[in-house]
């Protein structure tokens, strides 16, 4: 199945899933992921994709969840369709719990800090207390508290017994401000009798399809379907302008490698530099 994002609406609720497999593997080869971090990291990648494209096409979004677990921090950062990412700790394992990757475990105990950056705005930044760290609940209480959109959201990631990541992907509904209470209550019951989004996704639902179950019964009107992939942003310029910005002396000090290598957190890539270039 290719990665896509479907935008729709039952009946004055927008709903929006989406399928990143493919994109969620990539992260895990990239980043040498255990299963645990990249079910966190492919999560909280879906789930900025999902934010994003409630936003305006070059606006950007950051998910910090930033806990106390071993993983240390996770990042997801998207803009448009597409998304980057990275766990601070890729090698952490935890016991499975509950025949489950522990993500809540590895994320632990913390905050989630969100920031929107917007065309025409300053950068909008919010935060608010993980609820318990499984990336999901954790976005649908920073919606609802910090910036008053009652949603509910679900995101996974499944991943083989081989590391590889099978299925991965969500969906969110939104409440919008002539959503009716009856239609949001009857979505909301659907949602707890539908099986997990990986096994829906495993078993070869579309996101669409996946729409389509939980607005069974309601009208369902599917808007936009947009690819979405994996893609950093750094380029050797920035990197660069990023190493021209450090103060004197700490340029001083690195410059006295003759090769300067710089690691893009995001995607690894490797930029080198001669020193005098500096
Ligand atoms: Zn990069």
């Amino acid at each position: 199945m290719e990665d896509i994002l479907v935008k729709g609406t039952i009946e004055g609720v927008r709903i929006y899933a989406l399928c990143t497999t493919q994109l969620v593997q990539e992260l895990n080869v990239i980043h040498a992921c255990s299963p645990l971090a990249i079910a966190a990291l492919g999560r909280a990648a879906s789930g900025a994709l999902l934010m994003a494209a409630t936003m305006k096409n070059d606006e950007r979004i950051t998910l910090r969840f930033s806990g106390d677990g071993p993983l240390g921090e996770v990042v997801a950062d998207a803009k448009g369709n597409c998304v980057r990412g990275y766990v601070d700790n890729p090698e952490v394992c935890l016991p499975v719990k509950k025949g489950k990757l522990d993500v809540g475990g590895g994320i632990g105990a913390g905050n989630i800090i969100v920031t929107r950056y917007l065309t025409n705005a300053e950068p909008f930044n919010g935060y608010c207390e993980l609820v318990n760290g499984e990336i999901a609940a954790d976005l649908t209480n920073y919606l609802y508290k910090s910036e008053q959109i009652p949603s509910s959201v679900a995101l996974g990631v499944l991943v083989g017994s081989d590391g590889e990541v099978k299925a991965a992907g969500g969906y969110f509904i939104q409440a919008m401000p002539d959503s009716d209470d009856s239609v949001l209550a009857q979505l909301e019951n659907t949602i707890i009798t539908l099986p997990y989004v990986t096994e829906l996704l495993e078993a070869g639902n579309t996101p669409e399809e996946i729409i389509a179950r939980i607005g069974q019964g309601l009208k369902v009107h599917i808007n936009e379907k947009i690819p979405v992939k994996l893609q950093c942003t750094c380029t050797r310029e920035k990197v660069k302008d990023m190493l021209a910005a450090l103060p004197t002396k700490d340029l001083q000090e690195i410059g006295q490698d003759e090769i300067i290598e710089v690691n893009c957190h995001f995607c690894n890539k490797s930029y080198k530099f001669k020193n005098t270039e500096l």
